[in-house]
């Protein structure tokens, strides 16, 4: 008896542990999101010129996943189709950051950058 409670209470304490883990994985992304958005902007106001040849060089085509629309928080405009491929509500005029990402190799949210379809070149 004493060890079936003690098997319980080990799973509750591995399912406490797993759940912790998580949340704190989501928050990583979240905050690195938040620091992301922040950042780029503040880049691009001062190195405009590097950004623009960067995005010359970039490579690939955006894949329609949306998943930087919603890095922190999901963008408003954001929808899908019936392919299940991102639509911005804005596309002719949705903000310049939006426009511009990822502007070079270090502008991607970090947990997308694998599967982001834009990729520069020494990557
Ligand atoms: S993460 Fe990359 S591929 Fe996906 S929607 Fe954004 S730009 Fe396009
Ligand atoms: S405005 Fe459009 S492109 Fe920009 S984050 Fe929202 S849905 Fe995505």
């Amino acid at each position: 008896m004493t060890e079936l409670i003690s098997k319980i209470e080990l799973k509750k304490i591995h399912q406490i542990a797993q759940r912790t883990q998580q949340i704190a994985h989501k928050t990583d992304i979240f905050c690195s999101a938040i620091l992301l958005q922040a950042w780029r902007r503040v880049y691009y106001i001062f190195n405009k010129r590097e950004i623009y040849a960067s995005l010359k060089k970039r490579q690939g085509s955006c894949l329609r996943c949306g998943r930087c629309c919603h890095a922190s928080f999901k963008c408003q405009h954001l929808e899908y189709d019936e392919n299940g491929l991102s639509l911005c509500k804005v596309y002719d005029r949705k903000p310049l950051m939006c426009s511009l990402y990822p502007y070079n190799a270090n502008d991607y949210f970090f947990h997308l950058k694998p599967t982001c379809g834009y990729k520069y070149d020494h990557e």
